[in-house]
């Protein structure tokens, strides 16, 4: 047993300090409800607390305020010392089986409602890892664990249907459950635009104001729809040094590196490459396959391994496109009622596999534009001339066309003053080797495509 118990001083600064409002109701509510004494020693008094994030919180404002206190009550120096609560939060990160025998411990259901803004099913759990994005899955279960330190602000980007906005959600949803009491805030660009705007309308900028200023936690999704619009990001530049100064954690998405923004204010830039960027990158095959098998587990019908193999292999473009395949397939299997032949898939998923990934793109538009980037004629694009200039912006155009179309090698070639399809297919593979050795094509290319993509 141990010979020391302060606890009537805890109790006591706790209360006083309440009373003269040095810890307002608001404050007690958020950081001293669920914090408890456990016990002390010749020195120190331990509390339990419930977060990582409270603990932080203790610290930076409130430790010297209490330690005063208690010396002026007790006369003696106490400290505080902190215990994180042993809550059930590490449940779902798949621990071994781990004293299935005891007594079954009564699931505190402690205030589990659903995040208001975020998807319920957006969570790690569901989030399939592979080696296009376990670099940004792991950052962000780091960010979930302990927000606000390390990796902040933290940037994920990459094209669309990449798991940005899940992975983004998968870190609120996580802090939800293990910090409750966090104010976390998600929004999309677009939505904080319109009400940044709308506050500035109906004169209520302190109310906008307020409600993203006082954060724990602030993800805004797709941020390059802030592209130019000053006035919103200027509002943003604020929000963001405020947050930033208290520590309150940052993520934002993007569908590119911030580089590449347009219209975009570079002090604001400047703080989004601040913390850590992550990028995701289209899933291979294995990955593609484990996602489907993932989505199919809630799902109750029968999909033989053939036909999930059939759309990995087919559908290589990103996850969104991924899943509307199988969603075909599995609303057509529950329709008939019967299991599905690989032939009725091939039938079914006949739109996903023969749609040009961006039907309005013509060939000659990606010449254009090939040939206005690296400044040199049309014609001489698709001509016949071989000097280095000429070459290499030609085997980009080849390589893009063949990226982004449904065209033939035969099909280009004609397109390049009637060459033969191996010299195409030589071409997109001198600029695959490339990629490989030389680490400026890979954005140039992706530069290239956006810009194809957008006019
Ligand atoms: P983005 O925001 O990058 O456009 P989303 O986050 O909306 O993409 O993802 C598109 C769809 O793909 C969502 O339904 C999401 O659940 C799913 N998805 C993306 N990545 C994964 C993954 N690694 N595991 C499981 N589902 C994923
Ligand atoms: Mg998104």
């Amino acid at each position: 047993m141990n010979e020391f118990d302060y606890s009537i001083f805890w109790d006591e600064t706790i209360k006083q300090l309440r009373e003269e409002k040095e810890i307002s109701d608001q404050e007690y509510n958020m950081y001293f409800q669920n914090t408890r004494y456990i016990e002390s020693t010749r020195d120190k008094i331990i509390l339990s607390i419930p977060s990582r994030f409270i603990q932080s919180q203790l610290k930076q404002r409130y430790i010297s305020l209490i330690e005063n206190r208690l010396l002026e009550i007790s006369g003696i120096e106490l400290t505080l010392d902190f215990e994180i609560e042993n809550r059930s939060r590490d449940q779902d990160t798949q621990n071994p089986v781990s004293d299935v025998t005891d007594e079954p411990v009564p699931e505190v259901k402690q205030n589990f409602e659903p995040h208001p803004q975020l998807r319920e099913d957006y969570t790690f759990e569901n989030f399939v890892v592979g080696n296009n994005n376990s670099f940004a899955a792991n950052a962000s279960k780091a960010i979930a664990e302990n927000p606000g330190s390390k990796y902040n602000p933290c940037l994920i980007y990459g094209g669309v249907g990449l798991g940005k906005t899940h992975l983004m959600q998968s870190i609120g949803n996580a802090i939800h459950k293990s910090n409750p009491e966090m104010k976390i805030v998600y929004i999309p660009a677009e939505t904080f635009i319109n009400d940044f705007i709308e506050s500035i309308n109906t004169k209520k900028q302190t109310h906008f104001k307020n409600k993203y200023r006082t954060a724990d936690i602030l993800l805004i999704d797709d941020i390059h729809d802030l592209q130019d619009k000053k006035g919103t990001q200027e509002e943003l530049f604020h929000t963001f040094n405020a947050l930033y100064d208290a520590n309150k954690q940052m993520v934002f998405t993007c569908d590119r590196p911030p580089s590449e923004l347009k219209n975009f204010a570079d002090r604001l830039k400047n703080r989004f490459v601040r913390g850590l960027n992550v990028d995701l990158h289209p899933p291979n095959y294995e990955t593609r396959y484990a996602i489907l098998r993932k989505k199919l587990e809630d799902r109750n019908v029968i999909i033989s391994d053939d036909i999930l193999e059939l759309i990995s292999e087919n559908i290589n473009t990103n996850i969104r496109d991924l899943e509307a395949a199988l969603t075909s397939i599995v609303a057509y299997a529950e329709l008939v009622q019967k299991e599905i032949t690989p032939e009725i898939a091939k039938q079914q998923l006949k739109q996903f596999f023969s749609s040009p990934i961006q039907t309005n793109i013509t060939i000659d538009k990606i010449q254009k534009q090939v040939a206005e980037y690296f400044n040199v004629t049309l014609s001489d694009l698709k001509g016949k001339k071989r000097t280095k200039q000429i070459t290499f912006p030609r085997q980009i155009a080849m390589y893009i066309i063949r990226e982004i179309t449904d065209f033939s090698t035969t099909e280009i070639g004609l397109e390049f003053g009637g060459r033969d399809h191996t010299t195409v297919m030589h071409s997109c593979q001198r600029i695959e080797d490339r990629i490989k050795t030389d680490s400026t094509i890979e954005p140039t290319l992706q530069e290239l495509i956006r810009s194809i993509k957008e006019t």
